[in-house]
């Protein structure tokens, strides 16, 4: 510990001397920066995917003095501009019928494709989580839904592009509006299939976190 923040303020001060636009930054933006340098160096074992191995130039000013002071926040040191990777918000959604069986979907597309999923997806800047409920069961099955009451949430990690996405997955049950022999299969969407809660095989179903909202659920209608 005491050798690697030794290191990084010799990596600093090198740094300065080497590099003509940071030896002209105030003493407030050399904080920033051996901050960044100390943060950088203590988390090598992250994976590639994530924001901090990930992210290089200042989404500002595109200079390279951009770099993390946590895991989900990043200071420029040269125009002042921070930037955070906070979680972001999806939803997932499980669509019950008078049977009391519940709504799965097979994924048509990669990550953990042809594995059993719920359907549903990232709320839109602007959109409330319920708005973003309507609109992706609108888009990928083509129904109309009611009756839409909150049950669980749950943290999830997707990689996409080979970036990381850190996403709080808000699952909510309901009911169809629309009839369900209606229901056309869209978008990242393969099949449809129903089933009783006690007949869901959770090791079919891709991704650990709609693995442990359905797995809640099926506990909860056991009860
Ligand atoms: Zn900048």
């Amino acid at each position: 510990m005491q050798l690697q923040l030794f290191y990084s303020c010799y990596k600093v001060k090198l740094y300065h001397y080497t590099n003509p636009v940071s030896s002209a930054l105030s003493a407030q933006e050399q904080i920033v920066l051996l901050h960044t340098y100390i943060y950088t160096i203590m988390n090598e074992n992250l994976p590639k995917e994530h924001a901090v191995n990930f992210l290089r130039f200042c989404p500002h000013c595109g200079c390279e003095q951009f770099s993390a002071l946590s895991t989900k926040e990043f200071a420029c040191a040269r125009c002042g501009f921070h930037f955070f990777t906070n979680s972001a918000a999806a939803v997932a959604i499980i669509i019950e019928n008078a049977q009391g069986e519940i709504m799965l979907t097979r994924r048509a597309r990669d990550p953990w494709k042809g594995m059993l999923d719920l359907p549903g997806g990232f709320v839109d800047p602007g959109e409330s989580v319920e708005e973003a409920a309507h609109r992706e069961i609108r888009e990928e099955l083509g129904l109309e839904i009611e009756n839409l009451r909150y049950f669980a949430s749950s943290a999830n990690k997707y990689v996409f592009s080979n970036y990381l996405i850190e996403t709080s997955d808000i699952c909510f049950t309901c009911t169809a509006a629309s009839p369900l022999s209606l229901i056309k299969p869209m978008d990242d969407v393969s099949e449809i299939l129903w089933f009783a809660p006690n007949k869901i095989n959770t090791d079919d179903i891709g991704g650990e976190s709609i693995r442990k909202l359905i797995s809640a659920y099926v506990k909860r209608s056991e009860l």
